[in-house]
């Protein structure tokens, strides 16, 4: 297969060249197979996506950036092309047995998909929804810190929807769930691939409606309201949690 594409990843960063753009397929010789956690390739489309292991150095020309500082600076379809081949590759480097009869698997001939030789499973792969959601109360945002987050950074809360939910409940379920908050007024906003490993996170704006905030612990180490003019550390560019808080800051502006 002659390729015209190739994405190279390393757990969640992208190799790019000088110039910031993905590091091309001529790239993909440079690594043996031992490098090589995984490796996808869309027959259809004439690329490839690599998954490298950890600590694979990036060759000579080329260095590691944050997909999500990629997606920041690519426009829409080219950071669709390079989700889908994170994603791709992150299933099937976690998708090697057949959950039903433990065989390893093999790619399908002809689809995108797994299949199991001695049973004939297939497995697809899967996307899981995820909702996103910023809370407001007047001008003010409701922002909290990840006990995981070593970086001071606080983000807009996101959880998985759960089976059975439309989004919208589960916008409520996490807010009360992690905050003891209620809200109201729940508008869809927009949408992103988040392939860290496979999500996809469906983002709100909501209205604080009731209560007062009671953090889950185990989840959130902090949890308040903040004005537009005294924000603390906010995720990285290219997150839509940043996308959200910023717009929405835009919009408190423009209203005034
Ligand atoms: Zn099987």
């Amino acid at each position: 297969m002659a390729l015209k594409r190739a994405f190279i990843f390393r757990d969640r960063d992208i190799l790019v060249e000088g110039g910031g753009d993905a590091a091309g397929a001529e790239t993909v010789a440079s690594f043996v197979d031992a490098d090589i956690a995984s490796r996808f390739d869309d027959r259809a489309n004439a690329c490839s996506g690599i998954l490298l292991r950890p600590g694979t150095p990036a060759p000579e020309g080329t260095e590691f950036q944050p997909l999500s500082a990629y997606f920041f600076a690519h426009d829409e379809e080219e950071n669709a092309r390079a989700a889908r081949m994170k994603g791709l590759c992150s299933w099937l480097e976690a998708t090697r047995f057949c959950p039903s009869c433990g065989q390893p698997l093999q790619m399908h001939s002809v689809e995108n998909a797994l299949e199991c030789p001695a049973c004939g499973r297939l497995l697809f792969p899967r996307v899981e929804p995820c909702i996103i959601v910023l809370v407001s109360r007047g001008e003010e945002l409701l922002l909290l810190r990840n006990v995981k987050d070593t970086r001071g950074v606080y983000a807009c809360l996101a959880g998985f929807v759960e089976i059975g939910e439309t989004l919208e409940q589960a916008v409520r379920r996490e807010i009360r769930e992690e905050t003891g908050l209620e809200v109201e007024n729940i508008r869809y906003v927009g949408s992103q691939s988040w392939p860290f490993p496979d999500q996809l996170m469906a983002a709100f704006y909501a209205d604080y409606k009731s209560g007062e905030i009671r953090i889950q612990e185990s989840e959130i180490a902090d949890a308040r309201w903040f004005r537009p003019d005294a924000l603390p550390p906010l995720p990285r560019a290219g997150s839509i949690a940043r996308r959200l808080i910023l717009n929405r800051i835009t919009e408190i502006t423009n209203t005034k």
